[in-house]
């Protein structure tokens, strides 16, 4: 039987989702993206989404205690017996320490931490351009990784959208409150031995190609 309990660690725009489609593909996981739960609730206007929709419109992070206590419930869930894929969890060193105590409980530690590097600089060009679908998540860039047919998922076909945060002055929010959480728990992580950093400069196939091996040697 394969385990497979992975997190994706990097700056808004590292190219986390981007990479999170094809690598829960090949190891049949699922992907567990905060965000996109936070904007579920919130396209689905539950008490959740109106809770937490003050603190994405703005780039804030959402609280430690909700947000913890949506992962919890998620990873309870049946399809996540085989592993999973974090996304944008954890943020925060609280966040890192609860998903500890957690994976313990249900005796399925992390394997591996993949951080995705990208300066600073990069991002703010990546987020200003990104169109996402508004049915599936897929992220495209406008110049950078445009979708085939114009404003239209290449994967289902829906529309593509803009999201609400990823104006400049909400991405310069983001990136001030994700900047320092961020090396801190790579540090987190590399104390554990857990962590994996990766050039994420590099095209999207060689991010992926370097994903795939650092997940290979570490199988091995
Ligand atoms: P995250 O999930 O980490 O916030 P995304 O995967 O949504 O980031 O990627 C952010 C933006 O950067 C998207 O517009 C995406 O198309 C683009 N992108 C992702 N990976 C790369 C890459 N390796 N090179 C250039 N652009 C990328
Ligand atoms: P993302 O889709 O990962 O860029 O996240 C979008 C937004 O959701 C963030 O700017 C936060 O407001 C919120 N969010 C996502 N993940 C977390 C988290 N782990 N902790 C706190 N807030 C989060």
């Amino acid at each position: 039987m394969w385990f497979m309990q992975i997190v994706f660690l990097g700056l808004p725009g590292a190219g986390k989702g981007t990479q999170a489609v094809s690598i829960t593909e090949d190891f049949d996981v699922p992907h567990i993206a905060t965000g996109d739960m936070f904007r579920a609730a919130m396209a689905a206007d539950s008490s959740l989404g109106q809770e937490v929709r003050e603190y994405l419109v703005k780039g804030l992070l959402v609280p430690d205690e909700l947000t913890i206590q949506v992962v919890r419930d998620r990873l309870q869930q049946a399809d996540t017996k085989n592993g999973f894929l974090l996304d944008g969890f954890p943020r925060t060193e609280p966040q890192a320490i609860a998903l500890e105590e957690m994976l313990r409980e249900i005796g399925k530690p992390i394997m591996h931490v993949l951080y995705l590097q990208v300066p600073r600089e990069d991002l703010l060009q990546r987020l200003t351009g990104r169109v996402v679908c508004s049915s599936c998540g897929t992220s495209y860039h406008v110049t950078l990784n445009p979708p085939t047919h114009g404003g239209i998922c290449d994967r289902c076909g829906a529309e593509l959208i803009v999201r609400k945060d990823d104006t400049p002055e909400a991405v310069a929010v983001r990136l001030a409150e994700n900047f320092e959480r961020t090396e801190a728990l790579a540090k987190f992580y590399e104390q554990r031995g857990l962590l994996r950093t990766i050039d994420g400069t590099q095209s999207i196939g060689h991010v992926y190609d370097a994903i795939s091996n650092a997940l290979q040697e570490a199988q091995a």
